[in-house]
Formats: C-alpha cells, sequence, structure tokens
C-alpha cells in the first residue's frame, strides 16, 4: 500500500515555521524589506531569526549543532518560509549557507572538518558560500579554469569564481577546482577555504535585478594556500561525489520556499479577483482571468508533490539528480510565467512596488539561470531518458 500522507510531525513542523516566520520575522521585514531592496544590502535582522528558530544548521546532526532535519522536513520548512511570505534573498542566502555550503560538509567532512566548520555554521558564527561558477561560464562546470596544485602539506589555489551568493559577508567557502584538468569532472576536487586565507580575497560585490537581500560577489584566489586537511572528500572526486550531491539539493529542496510563496501568491490572487469588478461583476467570472489561477493551482500541486517525492529519494540516501534536473526545469519556466501572470491580473497595482508583485517577479526569474539553466537542465534529462551518452553537462 502507498500512503501518501505527512506524518504528524511534518505537519506540526510546517505549521511552527509557518507561525515563527508570520510572528517573528515578517513583522520586522514589513519595516526594512522595501528599503533593503532599494539599497541591496542583507537584513541581519532576519538573518539572527533564522538563527534563533535554529535553521541555520536545520539539516546538520545535533551533535554539531543542528536540528537534525531530513531531505523532506527541510523541505517543508522551507516551503513554510515561503508560504509566510519571508523575503526570497534572505531564504537564498539561507540556502546557499546551508544547503549548498553545509550539506555537502555534513555528508562528506571528516570529524575535524564538521567539528571546526559544520558547527560553526550551525550557530551563525561562519556564514557559507558555495563556489563553482567561473567568469567564463557556469553551465560548463566541468572545465574549471581555477587550479589546485599541490606543494607540500598545501595546496595552492589560483582563479576565480563568479555569482558567489554570500560572498561578500561570506566566512567559509566550498570551491571547487581542477586538480586534474586531463580528467575533465573526474579531476576536479572541493576545497574549504576561510577568507581569511592568505592569497583570498573578495573582488567585488554584484549588483541584481532580484533577491537583492542576498548579497553576490566574485572571489579571487592568487596563490591561495589551503591546508591539506581542507580538502572536502577525495582528491579528484569534487564533482562526481560532491558537486552531484549539491546539485541534487539545490534543484529540488532549495526551490521549495518559492512553491510556498506560489500558493500564498494564489490565496491573494483568489481574495482580489473576487473583490476588483468590471464591467458589473467580479472578474474572477471573465475565464481569462480563471484560467491563469487555475493554471496556477495545478501546478502548485503537481510541483509539491513532485518536489517531496525527491526529497523522499534523497533521505533514502539515493541522488534523484535527473529527477531533481527535470523538476528545476519545470518549476523554473512555470512560476516565471504564473508569477508575470499574476502581474497581469492584477492590473496595474500588479506594476506597482507597493505590491510586492514586481519584486516577486524580479526574484523568481532567477530560478531558470542560478543553479543551472532551464537549457541544460533539459540537456541533462534528455540525455538520461534518450540514453545518450557523454558526461560533458551536469
Ligand atoms: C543571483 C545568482 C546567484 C548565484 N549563486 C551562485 C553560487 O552561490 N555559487 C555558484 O557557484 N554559482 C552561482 N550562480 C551562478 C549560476 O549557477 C550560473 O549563472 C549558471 O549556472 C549559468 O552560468 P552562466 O551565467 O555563466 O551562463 P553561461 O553558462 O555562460 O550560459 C549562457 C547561456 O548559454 C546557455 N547554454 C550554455 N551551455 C549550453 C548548452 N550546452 N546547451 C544549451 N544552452 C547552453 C545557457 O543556458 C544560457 O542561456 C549564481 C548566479 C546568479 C545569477
Amino acid at each position: 500500500m502507498i500512503d501518501f500522507s505527512l506524518e504528524p510531525e511534518l505537519i506540526q513542523l510546517k505549521d511552527s515555521v509557518y507561525r515563527y516566520a508570520t510572528d517573528n520575522i515578517i513583522p520586522i521585514q514589513e519595516k526594512i524589506q522595501l528599503e533593503l531592496d532599494e539599497k541591496e544590502e542583507f537584513a541581519w535582522p532576519i538573518w539572527e531569526k533564522f538563527k534563533e528558530f535554529g535553521l541555520l544548521g536545520f539539516p546538520f546532526p545535533q551533535e554539531y549543532g543542528g536540528q537534525g532535519a531530513s531531505a523532506l522536513a527541510t523541505t517543508i520548512a522551507w516551503e513554510a518560509l515561503g508560504l509566510a511570505g519571508v523575503d526570497g534573498g534572505m531564504v537564498m542566502s539561507l540556502s546557499a549557507h546551508t544547503i549548498l555550503c553545509g550539506v555537502p560538509l555534513m555528508t562528506f567532512g571528516s570529524e575535524d572538518q564538521k567539528k571546526r566548520y559544520l558547527t560553526k555554521l550551525a550557530t551563525g558564527e561562519m556564514i557559507g558560500c558555495f563556489a563553482i561558477t567561473e567568469p567564463h561560464g557556469g553551465s560548463d562546470s566541468i572545465h574549471l579554469k581555477t587550479t589546485a596544485v599541490k606543494k607540500g602539506d598545501r595546496w595552492i589555489l589560483n582563479g576565480s569564481k563568479l555569482y558567489i551568493t554570500n560572498a561578500p559577508i561570506g566566512d567559509l567557502f566550498l570551491v571547487l577546482a581542477a586538480t586534474d584538468k586531463s580528467l575533465s569532472s573526474a579531476g576536479i576536487t572541493a576545497f574549504l577555504v576561510e577568507k581569511g586565507f592568505k592569497g583570498f580575497s573578495v573582488s567585488r560585490k554584484l549588483q541584481k535585478m532580484g533577491n537583492r537581500l542576498s548579497p553576490t560577489g566574485e572571489i579571487v584566489f592568487e596563490d591561495c594556500e589551503v591546508p591539506e586537511e581542507n580538502v572536502l572528500g577525495e582528491v579528484n572526486m569534487g564533482f562526481v561525489q560532491i558537486v552531484r550531491t549539491i546539485f541534487g539539493w539545490e534543484r529540488s529542496v532549495m526551490l521549495s520556499p518559492s512553491v510556498g510563496s506560489l500558493e500564498t501568491v494564489i490565496k491573494a490572487l483568489m481574495a482580489f479577483a473576487n473583490n476588483r469588478t468590471a464591467f458589473g461583476k467580479p472578474i474572477s467570472y471573465f475565464q481569462a482571468i480563471q484560467k491563469k489561477i487555475v493554471d496556477m493551482k495545478v501546478t502548485l500541486e503537481v510541483a509539491r508533490s513532485y518536489l517531496y517525492t525527491i526529497a523522499w529519494h534523497i533521505d533514502r540516501g539515493e541522488l534523484p539528480f535527473v529527477e531533481a534536473s527535470s523538476f528545476k526545469l519545470f518549476w523554473g519556466d512555470s512560476i516565471v510565467q504564473h508569477i508575470y501572470e499574476a502581474i497581469q491580473i492584477l492590473g496595474g497595482l500588479g506594476y506597482m512596488r507597493e505590491s510586492k508583485i514586481e519584486k516577486g517577479y524580479r526574484d523568481v526569474r532567477l530560478i531558470t539561470i542560478g543553479g543551472g539553466t532551464s537549457e541544460v537542465q533539459r540537456t541533462i534529462v534528455a540525455r538520461a531518458i534518450l540514453g545518450l551518452s557523454g558526461k560533458e553537462i551536469e
């Protein structure tokens, strides 16, 4: 028998995160969000609230200061943040810290690395980042130009990484570098780089279209010295083991806040459409409006089931890499279209900053790009279902 019902603890978790965010984060956010969006500044008071609830180390084992949450529980908690309306950029920074940097560390880190770093990510003493994308192109994440060469008991890194979430405020960077270029994806190693390491710098903070509370930057390695005990996982296995695990979470769990947000948007649109009148009746009577809202609702239900299923596979120790790519492809293209239509339903109000939906549109626009573009996801899925060989795209 298949049982699709959520365990009571997960329902309770969703409720408690939603309530916490509604009572403790949203009142602060209402006062500062638009101003910080304009100035492109990180919302430290919201980060403090993430910390207070234990979200910074949510999926980490309890012995390292985490909550020991499963991938499914993390998905549901993150979805509740979106449902409550927590700022997309702040949740993106939280995800880069907890999921992109913390999850691989928790999965592949040595005992010493977990004690040194995971505990500090959990308490917020350190802010985490993940850095694979390079200025020459992020889609081709196999042919890295950043190199790491062993010299005695250190690795010497040279190169740069672009579009790195949290870089301007980051303390710990999970960095991918080529250790044997002749092996392409089988010659990449993951390193844990502290911001204070010799030869490391943040060269600039970037200005963005959306998610503007989340700082993004470029980082540079100039003969950067990394101690050998800071190799994460095995040498040359950084891509094959670690990046594929990261992409699995990034292309599923990490997208759940926007699933929660869509539910909230639909509720707001329903209320609006039932109240706003044109030609003597509520606009909800017009088929053109109904179609947009119904399509959103159908997408929402399909997305949530698909997302939970992928998270469930992750918790079984599987690597639902292709499923995560197909989810991201489906979700990215869908959410961008739906928020575009949400603006349309609101008419002139949708175009105004006060409605906040224009901000939502700027935020979700990233989903078809960050974490691997829709074109790349389509290629991954095509290769899998058509049985094509070749590892040139991940
Ligand atoms: C706000 C933001 C935050 C980010 N955060 C991080 C982060 O924390 N860490 C990190 O490492 N990276 C991060 N990224 C980088 C992100 O993952 C890359 O932008 C993305 O992978 C695309 O790489 P690119 O921008 O270099 O585009 P390119 O790879 O140059 O692609 C340009 C265009 O070519 C298309 N294309 C490329 N190859 C193919 C192909 N084989 N078939 C069809 N089309 C193709 C792409 O789909 C795209 O349309 C972030 C990006 C943004 C915008």
